[in-house]
């Protein structure tokens, strides 16, 4: 029997201190809140999504950083298991669109009382508002950590205390301090999973505007080539634009200068230039003596009408039957090809996670644990390692935090 310590009651260190405590080690796990799971409360809008129903190499898909790193770990904690983990620790759990996973009763602190059940069946012991300062190390082997009440020794601690977003959870980064202290690689942690701050101000008319099946293009400098093609959702806000499609490009745009960049957004992807410009002329047929902006308002969102005619350099008050040729040409290039241009992502304070953290080439990926101090284990977001949303990034939590125990016996 171990001595282990866990650092932090997120998803990563709840599973870790479960999976440790069922192998019959003595588990004590510090939590600097006053109670678990603070950011899974709010994840996926209160409701939790708590894994994606995926055979594990489909999983490793969707990984943006570091899937290799992951494919033994994954394979060790599949999404299936993760489900019916829940269901044997009394929390129903169901499948929506792109394989998402939540728990039945759509409340997210279920997926907590779930872990928090689970720990307390194998006897893992809370220290809550209790926070880890330090770790003490010996002889490159892991002695004990230091909190701000006192020392305490161990066999084995297992680091999970996160990354740097939304730090208001009690994620500030810790583990990263830990990790440098005793000589690990961190890869710069940035926001990632974030909504886009765009240049100017002439997106502001589209404010508040929510768009379904659109495609946004992203291009570097003046190249040809698309960096990234998206298709779905994303939002106007008062600094840029969100959503789904807009957190894709970021998680993959995370590293790069963004004023490099120019998105291009796509109103009409299933139409192509040519149909998109017999549309337009059939409803221009049908409202001759009409103004194109209000002629327009069958083809686009209300609030998009006056950006895109203003990009396309055509007047709004202008009656259909006096639009140019060319000008109609303008509209159909701009309504394809509407220009956005990035200037950066925003902060940790608004990424659903973090991009970069403790480097993966010195922590085996079979048991998480240093390659240079004996007995230290790094889990969940304090890892290089993150995934696009869909329930990918707590699944890489709960199966590394899994994978942690396999050294410790
Ligand atoms: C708004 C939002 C929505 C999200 N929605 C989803 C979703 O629906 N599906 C999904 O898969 N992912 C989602 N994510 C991402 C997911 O929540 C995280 O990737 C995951 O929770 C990371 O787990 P973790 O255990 O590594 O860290 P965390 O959950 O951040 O837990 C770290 C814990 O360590 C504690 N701690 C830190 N330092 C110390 C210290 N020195 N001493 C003691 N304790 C300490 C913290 O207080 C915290 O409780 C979302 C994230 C956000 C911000």
């Amino acid at each position: 029997m171990k001595r282990v310590i866990v650092v932090g009651a997120g998803a990563s260190g709840l599973m870790a201190a479960y999976a440790a405590a069922s192998k019959g080690n003595s588990v004590l796990l510090f939590e600097k809140n006053e109670k678990a799971g603070k950011k899974i409360y709010i994840t996926g809008k209160g409701r939790c999504n708590l894994t994606n129903d995926v055979p594990p190499a489909e999983f490793l898909c969707h990984v943006v950083r570091n899937a290799k790193f992951l494919t033994r770990a994954i394979y060790g904690c599949t999404p299936q298991d993760v489900k019916a983990f829940m269901e044997q620790n009394g929390v129903g759990v169901k499948t929506e669109r792109g394989n998402r996973v939540f728990p039945v009763s759509d409340h997210a602190s279920d997926v907590t009382k779930a872990l928090l059940h689970a720990c307390e069946q194998v006897g893992v012991v809370f220290r809550f508002s209790e926070k880890v300062e330090e770790l003490s190390i010996s002889d490159s082997t892991m002695s004990g950590i230091i909190t701000e009440k006192g020392r305490y020794d161990c066999d084995a601690a297992i680091i999970c205390t996160g990354g740097l977003s939304y730090p208001s959870t009690g994620s500030t980064g810790d583990g990263y301090r830990f990790a440098r202290q005793c000589g690990h690689r961190v890869i710069e942690p940035l926001p990632s999973l974030t909504g886009v701050n765009l240049k100017g101000n002439d997106f502001t008319q589209m404010q508040g505007l929510s768009l379904k099946n659109v495609r946004l293009r992203a291009v570097r400098g003046d190249g040809k080539k698309n960096f990234f093609d998206g298709f779905g959702e994303m939002l106007f806000t008062h600094y840029g634009i969100s959503g789904p499609i807009v957190l894709t490009f970021s998680a993959l745009a995370a590293r790069e200068q963004l004023k490099n960049f120019s998105l291009f957004l796509d109103f009409k992807p299933a139409l192509d230039e040519e149909k998109l410009d017999a549309r337009i002329l059939r409803d221009f047929a049908q409202a001759k003596n009409k103004s194109l902006g209000n002629v327009l308002g069958g083809l686009l969102p209300a609030k998009a009408i006056g950006c895109v005619l203003q990009k396309s350099n055509v007047e709004r008050e202008k009656k259909v039957n006096a639009v140019t040729r060319e000008e109609r040409r303008a509209l159909v290039r701009t309504i394809k090809n509407y220009p956005l241009f990035p200037v950066s992502l925003r902060g940790f304070e608004e990424a659903v996670v973090t991009a970069g953290g403790v480097d993966v080439g010195q922590i085996d990926p079979a048991t998480m644990e240093s390659r240079l101090v004996k007995g230290l284990y790094f889990c969940g977001e304090t890892l290089d390692a993150d995934a696009l949303t869909g329930g990918f990034n707590l699944q890489i939590a709960f199966v590394t935090g899994f994978a942690a125990v396999n050294a410790i016996r």
